[in-house]
């Protein structure tokens, strides 16, 4: 496993997070209590010692969750607790809120849920346009002076907005989308971050597990599954998307001896150096692949191949803009 230090602090995060969206149930399909605290120590297990949850995940279900697991691992010390707020449920609606209250509350919630008294990685889940930027970065900033958070974080914010919070506060991550198939934040996100010592994280690395290999023309989601709504999930984009996948797979194993899901994180690490990538996985068995990720690396001629694979089998490109949260609160 490679190690990273977050930007201007000491903490020593492992360069693949586990991401935890997926163990709190809510737009997965559910989840299985015990399987995703196996999940969550298999991961410890393995090397990986970040854990990126959101008090959204499962409505709390999935803090919960981490909060079990790191109890009976037994040494929160050596587990990187990444978590965020600034989505609000209280209506019964999901909605943008990063107002002073609404942050300071969920601070406390998230503690009582994760068992801890500390966060490591405190983030704002995505820019809300009806509270001034400001408000929300003073706002992290108290809670960082106070030490009940080790370091602010942000979430699928704009240039702009991170300048903006930065005026106020110090801002050590940013956690925007990014794999193979979703690469807007080249042009924008990703340089401002690297050349101002941001550290990103970065998530969606198989693309919700279409980068995984195991998706085929007839797969099937259940219940809330939020690829159900997920364009590169619907004909004719999937079809194309499922080629390029077949000819990555290709490529890896001819080139690395290696498969897609080997190629698609590695090509994250490789792009990325200094940045952490975040993976999602609900099983232990999902992590198998990561003893194969090391000991080889991707260079340019590879970049290249690989851009040449989506410009030949993907004609209409589209990002994650669908899961965004509407802009603003019900009503406003
Ligand atoms: P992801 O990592 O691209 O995909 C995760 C999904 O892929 C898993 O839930 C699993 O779903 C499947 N998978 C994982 N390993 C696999 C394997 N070895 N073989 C086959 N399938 C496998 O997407 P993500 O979970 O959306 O993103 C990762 C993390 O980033 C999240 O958990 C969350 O922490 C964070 N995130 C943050 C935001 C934000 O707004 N800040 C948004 C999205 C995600 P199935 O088994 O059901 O196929």
């Amino acid at each position: 496993m490679e190690y990273v230090k977050i930007s201007g602090t000491d903490i020593r995060c492992s360069r693949i997070g586990l991401g935890c969206w997926a163990i709190g149930g809510w737009l997965w399909g559910g989840s299985d209590e015990r399987e995703s605290i196996d999940t969550i120590l298999s991961a410890l297990g393995r090397g990986i010692n970040l854990v990126d949850t959101a008090a959204i995940y499962g409505f709390g279900r999935s803090e919960e969750i981490v909060g079990k697991a790191l109890a009976e691992h037994g040494r929160r010390d050596k587990v990187v607790i990444a978590t965020k707020a600034g989505l609000d449920w209280t209506t019964g609606k999901v909605y943008r809120n990063s107002a002073r209250d609404r942050i300071i509350q969920e601070v406390e919630d998230s503690l009582e849920r994760l068992r801890t008294d500390y966060i490591d990685i405190y983030q704002i889940h995505w820019p809300d346009f009806d509270t001034p930027v400001e408000e929300a970065a003073e706002a992290m900033n108290d809670l960082y002076k106070s030490g009940k958070i080790r370091a602010i974080g942000v979430s699928n914010y704009s240039v702009g907005q991170m300048d903006a919070f930065r005026r106020i506060a110090p801002l050590h991550t940013s956690q925007p989308p990014y794999n193979i198939f979703e690469r807007a934040i080249e042009c924008d996100v990703f340089p401002y971050c690297d050349s101002n010592g941001i550290t990103m994280l970065l998530y969606g690395a198989i693309c919700r597990g279409l980068l995984s290999g195991r998706m085929k023309g007839d797969t099937k989601f259940e219940g809330d599954d939020i690829r159900k709504a997920d364009p590169k999930f619907k004909e004719p984009r999937f079809g194309e998307y499922l080629k390029a996948v077949g000819k990555l797979d290709d490529y890896a194993r001819r080139k690395y001896g290696k498969r897609v899901i080997h190629l698609a994180i590695r090509w994250m690490l490789d792009r990325a150096p200094g940045h952490i990538t975040l993976w999602g996985a609900r099983r232990p068995d999902q992590l198998d692949p990561i003893p194969e990720l090391t000991g080889w690396s991707l260079d340019k001629d590879d970049f290249e191949a690989i851009d040449k694979i989506l410009a030949e089998t993907i004609k209409e490109p589209v990002g994650p803009e669908f899961m965004a949260p509407p802009e603003h609160r019900p009503g406003v």
